[in-house]
């Protein structure tokens, strides 16, 4: 069975959780400050597994995207995109999607599985160990951010990224603090004030679109929580403030979303939230039935954003070469028939 969560009290426990999370132990041999007798118990009972790197790809631009294998065979998509002050790590919550948002890559795929915990903090480690950063340093990592923005819905596993992410935040772990993490969700209600209440990271909407009619068409989520909805729990999400305020993201579609009248409406939908905004060209993908907004566009309307007072920047595409960007990941993943049944409740909020 994997190791995931061996935490305090026990001094001993504290160490155990240091040599995996903080030094990149893999073989209980190694993990000196134990006894001899307590490393083969945890041996004989434990596994600190990393998932398989089935391809490694690298950008021109430097981002790097592996696509992992786990036990069963089945695969997810990690990206990490370095920058000059940072370095995130763009992380999957799960195998496919349900959501089958119109542009996105991966909802063309189903949901084949949730990702356990340990598969989630393994996505980190396996980073780590690609970007050579162990012990991680206090100083100067590779990895700073991490973004819940890969493949899948990350609030229709919440417990399990709940668990994962507790790890990856804990100061004698991985040791990324909740204000570097960003969760994305399509908007599952029932499951943001939890995330905020307890997780108490960033988060991110992907609205993309100002009408129900519109967002019911591109993000079908929205026929069971639409705008409205979604936007009161964005005004009641825990810890959000002015210093700490939602990411709303809008994707960029050519004639579809992003015209002077949909800015203005944007601003309206948004006021009284601390809000900014991230505007993000769509990046296509092949048979993808959208096209992206021009430059100009894009420009004309994040200056009618900027004149309200919100924020706006525009997300570079990064990886786009290696099919890594915002949108495009997916795998050849394939569910089979057994697990039919199983997704409808692992679906469930
Ligand atoms: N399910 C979550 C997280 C995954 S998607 C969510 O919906 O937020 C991460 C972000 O990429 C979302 O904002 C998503 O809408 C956006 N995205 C999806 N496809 C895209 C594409 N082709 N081009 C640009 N952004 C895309």
């Amino acid at each position: 069975m994997p190791i995931i969560s061996l935490r305090r009290p026990h001094p001993r426990a504290a160490r155990r959780f240091s040599w995996i999370y903080h030094r990149g132990a893999t073989d209980f041999g190694r993990m000196t400050s134990l006894s001899k007798a307590f490393r083969a118990r945890l041996a004989e009972h434990y596994t600190v597994g990393r998932p398989e790197v089935a391809v490694a790809q690298a950008s021109a631009d430097g981002t790097a995207k592996w696509l992992l294998r786990f036990a069963d065979g089945q695969e997810v998509e990690s990206v990490h995109i370095p920058e000059e002050d940072r370095g995130t790590l763009c992380v999957s919550s799960q195998v496919g999607c349900t959501l089958t948002c119109r542009f996105c890559h991966t909802g063309t795929q189903r949901l084949v599985r949730n990702l356990g915990p340990a598969e989630i903090v393994g996505q980190v480690m396996l980073a780590r160990d690609q970007l050579g950063e162990w012990p991680a340093p206090a100083e100067g990592r590779q990895i700073t951010n991490l973004v819940m923005m890969g493949m899948g819905e990350p609030l229709y596993n919440y417990d399990n990224v709940a668990q994962a992410l507790k790890i990856v935040m804990d100061g004698e772990g991985i040791s990324i603090s909740k204000r570097r993490i960003t969760l994305s969700t399509a908007g599952v209600v029932p499951a943001m004030r939890r995330c905020g209440a307890e997780l108490g990271v960033n988060l991110a909407v992907s609205l993309h679109a100002v009408t129900d009619e519109l967002r019911d068409r591109i993000v079908p989520l929205n026929r069971k929580y639409p705008l409205g909805e979604l936007l009161a729990a964005c005004r009641d999400y825990p810890g959000v403030h002015n210093a700490r305020r939602i990411t709303f993201e809008y994707i960029m579609l050519k004639d579809v979303n992003d015209s002077p009248a949909d800015a203005r409406e944007l601003v309206r939908l948004l006021k009284g939230i601390p809000a900014k905004t991230n505007l993000i060209p769509f990046n296509p993908w092949p048979g993808a039935p959208f096209e992206p907004s021009t430059p100009k566009t894009i420009d004309r309307f994040a200056q009618i954003l900027n004149d309200a007072g919100l924020s706006a920047p525009v997300r570079t595409p990064r990886g786009q070469d290696i099919m890594a960007a915002c949108g495009q990941l997916k795998s050849a993943s394939l569910r089979r028939r057994k697990t039919r049944e199983r997704e409808t409740e692992l679906s469930a909020p």
